[in-house]
């Protein structure tokens, strides 16, 4: 699935691949409605299916991603909302063995997300994560989420990859697919982003449950 000898950059996506993806599920479809029912005293069943609906609008953009979009759209403090559920903020499983083998290794490393710097900084904050990491780019920073084609080259030209050599982790097909348009050669799938959810089936990529399915080996390294 994966031929380390042919890899030496990997890029991470963050929710849904390193982290649990109950978190981000259980804030939009439950937490969310229910504080903005709350705050706005409407009622709840009706708030949430017009919420719901409007997320659905925003599906795949960089407005999706966004906290400031968001607060505004919703006059509520989004990030302040994220806090109240900051416990549920998990790392997957093998997750930090996996990057600590990456760190010691000779590959380049980055976390590459399309979340919000504030839902990014809460989940450093909270994970510890970021230490791992060579860079870590944020597509807010270049005006297009992942999905869109242009993203790729974009990044490349600020931290530069050699796309036959790369790695994409990604629990995202729309994402995996924008990247093999551009010419990323390895590209993986997670078979379940959200622990409480059941494994799904992905077509088109290759995927795994874990990482231990594809750790590193730690023998080669320092040579
Ligand atoms: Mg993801």
């Amino acid at each position: 699935m994966v031929n380390w000898n042919e890899i030496d950059t990997v890029l991470l996506d963050m929710d849904g691949t390193l982290l649990d993806l109950h978190f981000d599920n259980l804030f939009w479809m439950e937490h969310l409605p229910r504080r903005y029912a709350e705050i706005k005293g409407e009622e709840h069943a009706a708030a949430r299916h017009r919420l719901i609906e409007q997320f659905r609008a925003e599906y795949g953009t960089l407005n999706w991603y966004s906290v400031d979009y968001w607060s505004q759209e919703l006059g509520l403090d989004v990030r302040a909302l994220k806090e109240e559920l900051r416990h549920l903020i998990v790392i997957r499983p093998h997750v930090e063995e996996f990057l600590a083998r990456l760190h010691r290794g000779p590959r380049r490393v980055l976390l590459v997300t399309n979340a919000h710097r504030k839902s990014l900084d809460l989940k450093m904050e909270e994970t510890g994560l970021d230490r791992w990491f060579d860079a870590i780019v944020c597509s807010h920073d270049f005006g297009m989420a992942k999905e869109h084609p242009g993203f790729w080259a974009a990044m490349n030209a600020v931290e530069p990859f050699n796309p036959e050599r790369t790695l994409l982790i990604d629990d995202n097909s729309a994402v995996l697919e924008s990247a093999r348009t551009y010419g990323i050669r390895w590209l993986l799938s997670l078979l379940q982003p959200d622990s409480t959810r059941e494994p799904r089936h992905v077509e088109d990529f290759p995927a795994i449950l874990h990482f231990d399915a594809i750790m590193p080996e730690l023998a080669h390294i320092d040579a």
